[in-house]
């Protein structure tokens, strides 16, 4: 609160202060000093002082929940964070904040919230008719699209585990079934999207059992009359190094347990399938291995692991399996499309089996095969279509070419050593891996096709601002995901909010608000952001991390966003030297990055021989993968030109700020309650973080300094015609309201008239609708 205007009269009043455990409790305020205030909690009854700037504001009856959190007359994060809890309490999980919606994960299913009776409650209403519901949003953003003629897009946003990626079914559930008839089977296709992507681009993590590891933005194209024509799905970031290995207590992505579990014993057989905890890149860290089915199907105990299997009621392998093949099926993958599937997937379980070790009668210092692996060996190349003897050669040793005296020569095979070997196994799997995923991708989308269309609404759905006690590559680009989709928020919630009062013809001050640009630049600047730096590193003959890290902060020193990493405050941050880390200060508080891989994780090319050892593959769907521009390859002059994972990202979010620049805007934000996945456990201190990351701090100054409630003359008229004498109500809606305001004697300063609304300061409107009611 402002220190200025702080007097006795404060004494005895209720305001929230905040509190480690639950964000913020009540607190009577007992005696002022020039400091701050002396205040009694209300529920311990204890003692405390608070800086001024450390109290907000309390509503007279901190018990009162409002939809709309824009009714209550104090708006403020502690405002805020008591209304959710309120509402959360009896089982309300959304909230608005004006047009942006708040949701937190029930980790329950709640009876009715997503039937079709919903649906239809919900279809053709406008904001607040109805309970907060993210069908309203979606109802609200195909409204709009018709209504202005162009594409709308729904943000998703919020940590893992908060509930984007069941908000997003839930938007593509109402508008198949409101409009999706006409489409026929493309709208059953579009709604079995997701156990493909799911299998595939899902694994179960500390966070979330069902995590998605990779960003995704899905279109859906309506036609001229209004119908749902058909869809696009866009990618991004696909976790690959979860292919090889998993931290303990997750599993790796849930196809490679599913087709273990649902192969039928013909399948099983032909693939080599054994049980989970016989394969390299499904036991390293995984405690759990299997988990039981729900089905009346006998479970073959044989693949089970035993001494590991514990029964998780979430996943069921095997019967999501059989949801897949049928999903396959639907999206139009015949039989030996599938098969390539399965092999592909079994390939890569055998490939992470091999095993080498330094060969003590070459000369050179290469390795070998191991012979107990050998088998593993013979099985992969079998079922990725590749000589056994070729892939030897492609995994022990690297193509280089010679170079002598500056000149380029014959090109020559370097023996590599049993870790280098190990190293170029992973990435070929992962190569693999993630070209499979493009490739499903890119058939799905096939699968959806619209020949016209009219306009599209696109849900977003990427992982949320992330920091832990160590912090990689894949935070680093995540987070800088977060900042580009920050900044887009602040611009439009702000610009939006600016331009209608503007267009309203209402005079408010310009609202500012902490820009972002400049950290979204210490990335992406030409030559000196961090991105190209990475890049410029790896074309050196001895790129290492540190010279790397090194030259981040030198060409950019004294950047208010970068700092050393002994700068860092946090306690859980691992100690790092000033060439190891790169200490940033996002939006959302500062994060601390340890570079170490950064330069290899920037580069996922594999080396030259297993790129060629691919393409030798007899699997021509498998080569193409590889080849084929529509899996992000980009060819210059005949071959393929490397493009860096930091660059391809960059350039993917550019186009997509590029579309979401174009179209109307709808925010969702995803709150996770616990990290426990408990039901219905609110935990006060954690979601205040999240909607502090969310920026939803500063929409509710901004809220506050302006007029967040908002109605139409003619919906006012509508509103109150009934309860008003028959001369009041004669008149046109505008001079109706003015009336009303001045028969009812309302404050000049909390609301004000424009051109075709009439604007309240925050929580004014629910005092005037009070008054209407008792007051006729
Ligand atoms: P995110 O995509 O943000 O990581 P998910 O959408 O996968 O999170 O949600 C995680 C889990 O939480 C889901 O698997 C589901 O069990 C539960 N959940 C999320 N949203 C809801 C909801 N609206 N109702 C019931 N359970 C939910
Ligand atoms: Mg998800």
């Amino acid at each position: 609160m402002e220190s200025s205007t702080h007097s006795t009269a404060d004494f005895g009043r209720l305001v929230w202060i905040s509190d480690e455990k639950d964000g913020f409790v009540a607190a009577r305020i007992t005696d002022i000093s020039q400091n701050g205030f002396t205040l009694v909690t209300e529920n311990t009854n204890q003692t405390v002082t608070r800086r001024y700037e450390e109290t907000f504001a309390c509503e007279e009856d901190p018990n009162k929940s409002v939809e709309d959190n824009c009714a209550l007359v104090h708006l403020n994060e502690a405002t805020l964070l008591n209304n959710c809890r309120l509402r959360y309490a009896n089982g309300k999980i959304y909230t608005y904040v004006a047009n942006i919606l708040i949701s937190i994960n029930p980790y329950q299913l709640i009876d009715n919230l997503y039937s079709s009776e919903t649906i239809k409650q919900y279809r053709g209403k406008s904001l607040g008719q109805q309970e907060p519901h993210i069908f309203a949003i979606a109802d609200k953003a195909y409204r709009e699209m018709r209504r202005n003629k162009t594409s709308q897009s729904i943000i998703v946003s919020g940590e893992s585990g908060a509930g984007k990626t069941e908000s997003q079914k839930a938007v593509l559930k109402y508008l198949c079934e409101n409009w999706g008839a006409e489409a026929g089977p493309i709208q059953q296709r579009l709604l079995e999207t997701n156990p493909i992507l799911e299998a595939f681009g899902n694994a179960k993590t500390l966070r979330n059992n069902n995590s998605s590891r990779f960003g995704k933005f899905v279109q859906i194209h309506f036609s001229d009359n209004g119908s749902v024509a058909g869809g696009f799905v866009s990618h991004y970031l696909l976790e690959t190094s979860r292919v090889c290995r998993q931290a303990t207590g997750e599993r790796n992505y849930h196809i490679f347990y599913q087709l273990i579990a649902g192969a039928s014993p013909d399948l099983y057989e032909k693939l080599r399938l054994a049980p989970a905890n016989t394969f390299n890149y499904l036991k390293h860290g995984a405690t759990m291995f299997f988990v039981n089915s729900k089905s009346p199907l006998k479970i073959d105990t044989s693949r089970v692991s035993e001494a590991n299997s514990i029964s998780d009621s979430i996943i069921s392998d095997i019967d999501d399996f059989a949801k897949l093949e049928k999903a396959l099926g639907l999206s139009g993958m015949g039989e030996s499309e599938k098969m390539f599937i399965w092999s592909t997937v079994a390939g890569i379980l055998h490939l992470g089996n091999i095993e080498f070790e330094e060969n003590s009668n070459d000369s050179r210092g290469g390795c070998r095969i191991t012979s107990e692996t050998e088998g593993s060996l013979m099985k992969a190349s079998e079922l990725l279509g590749l000589e056994p003897e070729e892939m030897k050669i492609g995994l022990c040793a690297r193509i280089m070419q010679a170079t002598k005296g500056g000149v380029k020569g014959t090109l020559i095979r370097v023996p590599l050593k049993s870790h280098e070997a190990s190293a170029g196994r992973d990435a070929l799997a992962k190569a693999i891996y993630s070209k499979l995923f493009d490739w499903l991708v890119a058939q799905i989308n096939k699968s959806i096709p619209f020949e016209k269309s009219s306009g599209y609404i696109g849900v977003l759905d990427v992982a949320g601002f992330e920091y832990f006690a160590v912090n990689s590559f894949e935070q680093f680009c995540i987070n800088f995901c977060n900042e580009k989709l920050q900044h887009f928020f602040n611009e439009r919630i702000l610009k939006q909010e600016q331009e209608m009062y503007e267009a309203e013809g209402l005079n408010i001050q310009k609202i500012e608000f902490t820009d972002n640009q400049d950290c979204i630049e210490l990335f992406e600047k030409k030559a000196t952001g961090l991105f190209d730096l990475l890049d410029e590193e790896a074309k050196l003959p001895r790129a290492t991390f540190q010279h790397f890290t090194q030259r981040a902060h030198e060409s950019n020193k004294n950047h208010f966003r970068l700092d050393a990493p002994r700068k860092s405050k946090v306690k859980s941050h691992r100690e790092m030297r000033d060439d190891e880390g790169l200490l940033i200060r996002h939006y959302a508080g500062s994060v601390c990055y340890e570079t170490r891989y950064f330069v290899d994780k920037n580069n996922d090319q594999l080396h030259n021989s297993l790129e060629m050892l691919i393409e030798q593959s007899s699997f021509p769907l498998l080569v193409s993968l590889f080849t084929s521009e529509a899996t992000g390859a980009v060819k210059t002059g005949g071959r393929l030109k490397a493009v860096s994972v930091g660059a391809k990202f960059k350039s993917q979010l550019s186009s997509l700020l590029d579309k979401l620049n174009n179209t109307g805007t709808h925010f969702v934000r995803c709150v996770k309650p616990n990290s426990q996945m408990k039901a219905w456990h609110f935990d006060g201190s954690a979601i205040l973080g999240q909607l502090q990351c969310a920026g939803m701090a500063s929409v509710l100054r901004l809220m506050q300094e302006g007029f967040p409630s908002r109605t139409s003359f003619a919906d006012l008229y509508s509103m109150y015609e009934k309860s008003l004498p028959p001369s009041l109500a004669r008149l046109d809606p505008r001079l109706f309201s003015k009336c009303l305001f001045r028969a009812l004697g309302l404050d000049q300063n909390d609301f004000q008239f424009g051109n075709t609304k009439v604007f309240f300061r925050a929580g004014k409107f629910a005092e005037f609708d009070q008054m209407m009611k008792q007051d006729p």
